[in-house]
């Protein structure tokens, strides 16, 4: 067979389908043909501008850090007249499932906008929804985002704008929200499967069957005052929860403060996820007593050594990372204070009891 040179090709080519079937009709049906073409290209570029309009769009009703867009407040729980519980619902579905995207190697919160003084405002959402019926808080299931829903708890301060702006707002009310905002990132080891959360849906089952980890799990240390306790309930309650386990500490008022989200913590103590101590100020009003009682129970850093095969549930708990989340001046007794929003050098107690700037994370 004889080889010819690829140009010979191509214009045989253009010669056979192109010239012989267009060029040479008469030319009434050659402009015919060229207007059906013309509109058909019209027709494709406008669908396709369609479609492409319609998954922009789509995608901007997604959350999003760099856009806001509109939840309903779709039910508002007053605790008392400082605590606050809301539940958010986006007016556009939401495809993506942040909580199994997030699971709990990341710590995140949202910004909420207050369009009259145009300023932000950081929340940390849980992954709860108000039961309809029983008026009370239920876990969203493995494998839902409830449809993007999730629950804010808020405490407004008596000079605070946002938080009482909030608060005044009526049910149904439209507001501006973005987001995700990482706020930590814990290690994350790929291919890990995710811890069961069978209490928080059945709350009669005597012990959860424990998980067989490919990785040993590692534990970590969280001490909270006030609206911090929720960054720990975040990881404690999402979709693929922590999976060591947490010695939480929680300073506040009185723990009646945290209303439905109360039996949650104490279901995760029953049911073995964390070691907790509350420290309540109506009970114990002395301050240094209460500083004295977290001294006595602040565990020893462990070294973090990465991942290693699952051998059983940890023994001896041993926290390879203290994370500090609350009120500044909480923040300075406990770590030292953070610096112009800066982590600033390791003090207070954690320092005294062996931790350093490589174990100990100050959150906003
Ligand atoms: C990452 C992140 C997540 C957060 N998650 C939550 C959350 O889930 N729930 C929640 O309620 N808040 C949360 N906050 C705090 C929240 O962003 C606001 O700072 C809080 O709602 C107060 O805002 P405001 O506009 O009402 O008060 P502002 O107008 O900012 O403050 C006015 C006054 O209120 C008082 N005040 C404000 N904040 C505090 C405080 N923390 N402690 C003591 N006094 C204070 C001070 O007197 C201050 O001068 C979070 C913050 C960050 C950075």
């Amino acid at each position: 067979m004889k080889l010819r040179p690829p140009t010979l090709l191509i214009k045989n080519y253009y010669k056979r389908c192109y010239s012989h079937r267009f060029t040479q009709l008469p030319q009434e049906r050659r402009i015919r043909l060229s207007g059906v073409l013309m509109m058909g290209a019209i027709g494709v570029s406008a669908l396709s501008y369609y479609y492409y309009s319609i998954l922009r769009q789509q995608q901007s009703q997604e959350l999003s850090p760099t856009h806001f867009i509109p939840y309903k407040i779709s039910h508002k729980i007053d605790i008392d007249p400082s605590h606050f519980l809301l539940e958010l619902t986006p007016l556009q579905r939401q495809k993506v499932n942040l909580w199994s995207q997030m699971g709990s190697e990341h710590l995140w919160s949202v910004e909420v906008k207050q369009p009259e003084i145009m300023v932000v405002r950081s929340y940390t959402p849980l992954p709860l929804q108000v039961d309809e019926n029983q008026r009370e808080l239920k876990a969203i299931p493995d494998g839902s985002n409830g449809d993007g829903k999730f629950v804010l708890y808020v405490k407004q301060y008596g000079n605070g704008e946002v938080a009482r702006w909030l608060h005044r707002l009526p049910l149904g009310h439209t507001i501006d929200v973005r987001g995700p905002f990482v706020e930590y990132e814990l290690p994350k080891y790929e291919g890990e499967i995710s811890r069961n959360r069978d209490f928080l849906f059945n709350d009669e089952i005597s012990s959860t069957e424990e998980d067989k980890f490919k990785y040993q799990p590692f534990d970590i240390a969280m001490f909270t005052a006030g609206t911090g306790i929720v960054s720990a309930l975040q990881i404690l309650l999402t979709e693929s929860p922590l999976r060591g386990k947490m010695h939480l500490r929680y300073s506040c008022g009185s723990v009646d403060v945290l209303g439905p989200l109360k039996p949650f913590l104490y279901q995760l103590h029953r049911y073995g996820r964390i070691d907790l101590q509350v420290l309540e100020s109506s009970k114990e009003s002395n301050v240094s007593k209460r500083q004295q009682k977290i001294w006595d129970q602040i565990p020893s850093p462990t070294n973090y050594l990465g991942p290693s095969n699952y051998l059983g549930p940890n023994k001896i708990s041993s926290p390879v990372l203290a994370l500090v989340c609350g009120p500044e001046r909480y923040i300075a007794d406990i770590s030292g204070p953070r610096i112009n929003l800066a982590q600033g050098p390791i003090g207070g107690m954690l320092k005294a009891k062996g931790w350093t700037e490589g174990n100990v994370y100050k959150l906003s």
